[in-house]
């Protein structure tokens, strides 16, 4: 693969692999196509032989995903090196959205009467995956606090059953983080494979694979697209074989798939990466120490603050903080609605990983699904809101920030 000669971040996102195309294009080509021709039986009989399926039908794969899925490996696998010593080799599946290429990463690795184990602070959508649609199927979940290791071993000796541990650190919108490493040394002495949810950190801030994990996964739609213009997932594995086999036809027959433009616009996101990361990263802190310093703020959950519970682990495994806060407001609910309607910059709007700021209320829209009492106990209040900060100039947004705490 063409990534081992790049020393950069930068460097890997634009030349991987988007001009690699036969018509001299210089941005990668949207080969919006269901199907593709051959100009023999022979060589269609060849196309369906190979390893190489991309292409065949859109559903299996397409030349644009294809470079998004590239980069995506480049990206997971920087730097890292496999047990041989030889650069890491990845395979990623690009998927029509991050729930999809969950659907596909649940599926393939379990079956009825098995047990999924995760952290309890989650994304919604993953919690209900688990807790309504894989219980429906016979795969049972435990969410239970995974930074207890002690609890978390007991929870594996009780449980014969345990095939997969599925991680999200920082976890949104509470930015617990735990320790990849950990979990992974204790869940290989008892062949349980590792999922890692990397949407939140980016493979710039944190490279799961580095520290043990089997799978990764990415909502693409966040800081990978960075635009919000499209929705996306990925998943990616290092036992290649076991991608290009089980995983493949789950990914494939459940029919997630991609499209051409929505993979395009995340190759055309993923090349200022870097730089939007750090652009990120630098007013997030800044936003942070503004909050945490205010009168009118009651908690401020940010993990660059020493506060943090968490603090020390996710300075360990990732680069830099993740830019993602949230916080809650004196006065609750009511006090938090009338900031959140005050503000002129900060967009209402859910998800996060867009270039502008966008701020939304966990409890009443991504975290609906989630019984109060068990939201609560996660650390999602009625009060909480979240903040997935921009690359904005800092000063419009501290701005911003003080008028609308001025009118609570
Ligand atoms: C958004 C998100 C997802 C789901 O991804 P979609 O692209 O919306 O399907 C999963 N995990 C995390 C952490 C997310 O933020």
């Amino acid at each position: 693969m063409k990534n081992k000669k790049f020393k950069g971040i930068s460097t890997l996102t634009l030349h991987t692999a988007s001009n690699e195309n036969d018509n001299f294009s210089h941005t990668t080509p949207i080969y919006a196509t269901s199907t593709f021709t051959f100009d023999s039986t022979d060589e269609g009989m060849e196309r369906f032989k190979g390893a190489d399926k991309t292409r065949i039908y859109s559903r299996w794969g397409n030349p644009t995903f294809l470079v998004a899925e590239k980069t995506i490996e480049a990206l997971e696998a920087h730097g890292l090196k496999n047990e041989k010593g030889e650069p890491l080799e990845l395979k990623a599946l690009l998927h029509s959205s991050g729930q999809a290429a969950m659907s596909t990463l649940f599926l393939s690795n379990l079956s009825a009467g098995d047990t999924l184990v995760s952290h309890y602070s989650l994304y919604g959508g993953t919690q209900e995956l688990m807790q309504k649609l894989l219980a429906e199927a016979g795969i049972k979940t435990i969410l239970i606090d995974v930074r207890d290791i002690k609890l978390l071993e007991k929870t594996i000796q009780e449980n014969k059953t345990i095939q997969l541990i599925h991680l999200e650190t920082p976890a949104n919108p509470t930015l617990q983080c735990v320790d990849i490493e950990a979990i992974c040394t204790i869940a290989h002495q008892h062949s349980i494979k590792v999922s890692v949810d990397n949407t939140v950190a980016t493979p710039y801030l944190q490279q799961p694979f580095a520290l043990g994990a089997d799978f990764v996964f990415h909502s693409a739609t966040k800081f990978l697209n960075g635009h919000g213009s499209a929705i996306n997932g990925v998943l990616l594995g290092k036992d290649l074989t076991f991608m290009q086999s089980k995983v493949w036809k789950w990914h494939v027959l459940l029919g997630g798939n991609s499209n051409a433009f929505d993979s395009y616009l995340l190759i055309q996101g993923m090349k200022t990466l870097e730089i939007r990361m750090d652009r990120h990263c630098s007013n997030t802190e800044k936003v942070a120490a503004f909050l945490d310093q205010h009168p009118a703020v009651e908690k401020v959950n940010y993990t660059g603050l020493a506060a943090h519970p968490d603090h020390a682990i996710a300075k360990k495994q990732m680069k830099k903080h993740a830019p993602l806060i949230s916080f809650e407001i004196k006065g609750g609910l009511e006090a938090g609605k009338k900031f959140l309607d005050a503000l002129e910059v900060c967009v209402r709007a859910v998800s996060l990983g867009t270039v502008d700021t966008l701020v939304s209320h966990p409890a009443s829209m991504t975290h609906y699904g989630i019984p109060r009492e068990e939201r609560i106990k996660y650390g999602i209040t009625d009060g909480l809101i979240r903040m997935s900060v921009g690359i904005e100039n800092y000063e419009d947004l501290e701005a911003d920030l003080a008028q609308a705490l001025a009118k609570i």
